[in-house]
């Protein structure tokens, strides 16, 4: 017998991340801006430290180092959290299940004549008394779940999908948002510190001597003022932002889309109609681990049979119906639904986003953890 091959899980995934640290490490394939951002982090910061911090600390106080110290390390600290973690990416179905759903939905259907366009693929759940419609994923074969949106730059569909943020090289999502949002307001302090602090030095040293002296004697302080001007307006208004947002229990994607308001006419189901409770559940509310079990092992039989992807032997987190009939006019089971009503919305326009391939589709796999009595709502991406 040939030996099998030890493979771990994040070597076979789908989509367009990337991974090192033997799949500890994910970020988006794009990851130029990403070291942009390191870069003028630590750059400015080290301007900082080299021309202005000594004669601050001797001058006014040592403290002033040793705060912008600290502030820098949890900055880059949150920002590698974001940028290297799982922002929340759901498995896309395996193809047997992709296969099972694809005759559901057949069966739902009916016979569609052809040249005819199918009905959009659409269920509706009702969540804290809210019709909100789950999109089906022609990529992922998913139902998404509720928040749940397809990345197309990571062409993965992500839990509780907030946006892809170029600057942290990943998707915002479920996992990472609140990391995302402690880098954006720590870097807000950061920059406002070290900005008011490169003012106060420049001030100081001019009542020693005159100020184009000064600016000759240090001239890192130019460039850092000029760094930290215009980061301030968008790093302090993008935490404005995500402030609002949180209070008010939205996504950014959400937000965008208008799916609150206009002419949806639909309230915020996620909503606790309580800034308070709202923060609390966004910033201080359950860890929820990731479903992609990326170090997980697989049994890769040698070179061989078949094409067919191998599955894992490690627990597989969706919801599986391996043993899917094969008689596609047999009605569904129930037990393979979520517990969502499966009416499909013929109002609705077919999703926009991917082009239509020959779909089949799964169970809705929601290792999403929207739990009780969380809200939902589509999202489309
Ligand atoms: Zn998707
Ligand atoms: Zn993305």
């Amino acid at each position: 017998m040939l030996a099998a091959r030890v493979t771990r899980r994040w070597e076979k995934l789908p989509g367009k991340n990337t991974f090192c640290c033997d799949g500890r490490v994910m970020m988006a394939r794009q990851k130029g801006v990403f070291y942009l951002t390191v870069a003028l982090i630590t750059g400015t910061c080290a301007l900082f430290f080299g021309f202005e911090c000594p004669y601050l600390a001797v001058h006014l106080s040592p403290a002033i180092p040793v705060f912008a110290v600290l502030l820098f390390l949890f900055v880059m600290a949150v920002l590698l959290r974001t940028s290297f973690s799982d922002p929340g990416v759901l498995p896309r179905a395996l193809p047997e299940e992709a296969t099972f759903i694809e005759m559901e939905i057949e069966a739902a259907n009916g016979n569609v004549p052809a040249g005819q366009r199918p009905p959009p693929r659409i269920r509706n759940v009702e969540i804290n008394n809210q019709i909100v419609k789950l999109k089906y994923c022609y990529t992922c074969k998913i139902f998404r779940p509720p928040r749940a949106s397809h990345c197309s730059i990571c062409d993965n569909c992500v839990d509780r999908f907030d946006h892809h943020c170029p600057w942290v090289g990943n998707c915002v999502g479920r996992r990472n948002y609140r990391y995302f949002y402690l880098f954006t307001l720590s870097l807000s302090l950061l920059t406002i510190y070290i900005f008011t602090f490169d003012i106060v030095h420049v001030v100081l040293r001019s009542m020693d001597s005159s100020f184009v002296n000064t600016l000759k004697e240090t001239p890192g302080t130019v460039l850092e003022v000029l760094i930290c001007f215009f980061t301030l307006w968008s790093v302090v208004g993008l935490t404005g932002f995500h402030t609002y947002l949180i209070s008010m229990n939205q996504t950014t994607n959400e937000d965008i889309k208008g799916s609150w308001s206009g002419k949806n006419r639909v309230q915020n189901p996620y909503s606790h109609r309580n800034i308070i409770k709202n923060c609390c559940e966004v910033l201080c509310g359950p860890s929820y681990p990731s479903v992609l079990d990326r170090r997980g092992v697989m049994l890769e039989a040698p070179p061989a049979t078949t094409t067919a992807p191998v599955k894992s032997t490690t627990p597989e987190p969706q919801t599986t119906k391996t043993t899917a009939p094969l008689i596609p006019n047999e009605h569904t089971p129930e037990d393979v639904k979520p517990s969502i009503d499966t009416t499909s919305d013929k109002t609705c326009p077919a999703s926009e986003d991917e082009k239509p391939h020959l779909s089949q589709f799964p169970p809705l796999a929601s290792p999403d953890s929207d739990t009780e009595a969380a809200p939902t709502h589509e999202v489309s991406q």
